[in-house]
């Protein structure tokens, strides 16, 4: 028997609705049948392209043959698209950041659970190689045990579009990419958080948070440095990941970067070097020429985030649990919620408590 094909279609073709158009087309088990704008001139592209448009939401619910409808609207739709495309029988990809509270994403889960249609959230940066080389670095303990970590974007555009600037919309970067920051983390640590301290930055004057700062310390204490910048103009790198053995950074997302590890122990003193205006020991930098330490490159992971539509179809089939999984994302947003709360009150944060 020939497996089925599911149809799906995209609700909001802006730029991200458009990528998945792209990214589907390598998919075997879904295909894209149509679109679903407010915008006739997205309509008119995707009519271009030979979808079907579809004028209204209620449209796409009505259609017996559309088994997936993927929600890549600006944030504050998600919730409502999310609950009428289950309740009308649909299967929901959702773009992140899922919803805009853990309320919404609990509704959400309760639906998913009542009418046994699978939601899954697109945390599509999980296939990022950066985070993917950390992962290894981490896991197979090429560092010894990872005791603290800086992960970050820093870009220079402030933030971008219309509804990115509208606090009602979902917009400011926390929701924009600390979620997907946040999300990876949770994973490399795998372990609950204890609390954390952010501050945000509202540098460019606009209504939601331009950036941010989260200190983040987990149950058995380690931590880890989450931030976000939109007005930086030399950007520090994505990773500093440091263990006991062991000292990893990657630049950028070409992957430079570089992994020292301590060949053995030193059990004496460096030679003092003269360090600006005064001599030090305690900071003498570990040279090849000690033979102690030894520099690789980055490791590289193979990756494909088409894997994350392939795990859908399987999930919906049973054969497999969801790749991203509800209560990863609602502790995400819990977490997400406990920064803008540390914000607020200029304090840290203690979480499950
Ligand atoms: P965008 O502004 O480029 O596109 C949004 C589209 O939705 C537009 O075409 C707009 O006309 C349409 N739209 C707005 N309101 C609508 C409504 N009520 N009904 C139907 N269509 C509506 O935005 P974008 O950058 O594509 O972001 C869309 C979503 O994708 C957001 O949730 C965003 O966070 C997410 N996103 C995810 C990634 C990722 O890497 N996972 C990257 C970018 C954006």
């Amino acid at each position: 028997m020939s497996e089925k094909i599911y149809s799906l279609v995209v609700i909001g073709y802006g730029g991200m609705g458009s990528q998945h158009v792209r990214m589907l087309e390598k998919v075997d088990r879904i295909k894209v049948t149509g679109v679903y704008d407010v915008n006739e001139s997205r309509l008119n592209k995707a009519v271009e392209k030979g979808l079907k448009a579809y004028h209204s939401f209620e449209s796409v619910l009505a259609d017996p043959l559309v088994d997936i409808i993927l929600i890549a609207t600006p944030n504050d739709n998600h919730h409502e698209f999310a609950i009428q495309g289950m309740q009308a029988g649909k299967h929901v990809i959702c773009e992140k950041p899922a919803m805009l509270n853990s309320k919404e994403i609990e509704d959400v889960m309760k639906i998913s659970q009542d009418t046994g249609k699978l939601f899954m959230v697109h945390q599509n940066r999980r296939w990022d190689e950066d985070y993917l080389a950390v992962k290894k670095l981490v896991d197979e303990g090429t560092l010894g045990d990872v005791f603290y970590l800086e992960t970050r974007v820093h870009g220079s555009r402030g933030i971008p579009g219309d509804w990115r600037h509208e606090a009602s919309r979902g917009g400011g970067m926390v929701l924009d990419w600390g979620v997907h920051l946040l999300d990876r983390l949770l994973l490399l640590f795998g372990e609950p958080v204890q609390s954390v301290y952010a501050k945000l930055s509202y540098i460019l004057g606009h209504q939601v948070d331009d950036g941010m700062k989260a200190y983040i310390t987990f149950e058995s204490g380690k931590t880890a440095l989450v931030e976000v910048g939109t007005t930086n103009y030399i950007p520090l790198p994505l990773w500093y990941v440091t263990g006991r053995y062991g000292s990893a950074t990657i630049e950028d997302w070409n992957m430079n970067g570089q992994v020292a590890t301590l060949d053995r122990e030193d059990t004496k003193d460096a030679e003092p070097i003269v360090a600006g205006a005064g001599l030090t020991k305690t900071m003498a930098p570990r040279t090849k020429k000690e033979e102690s330490i030894t520099i690789s490159p980055v490791p590289r992971v193979p990756s494909d985030v088409t894997q994350f539509y392939i795990n859908f179809v399987d999930a919906i089939e049973g054969k497999c649990e969801p790749i991203v999984k509800n209560e990863e994302v609602l502790s995400v947003m819990k977490l997400m919620e406990a920064i803008f709360e540390s914000h607020k009150l200029g304090q840290a944060v203690y979480l499950n408590k």
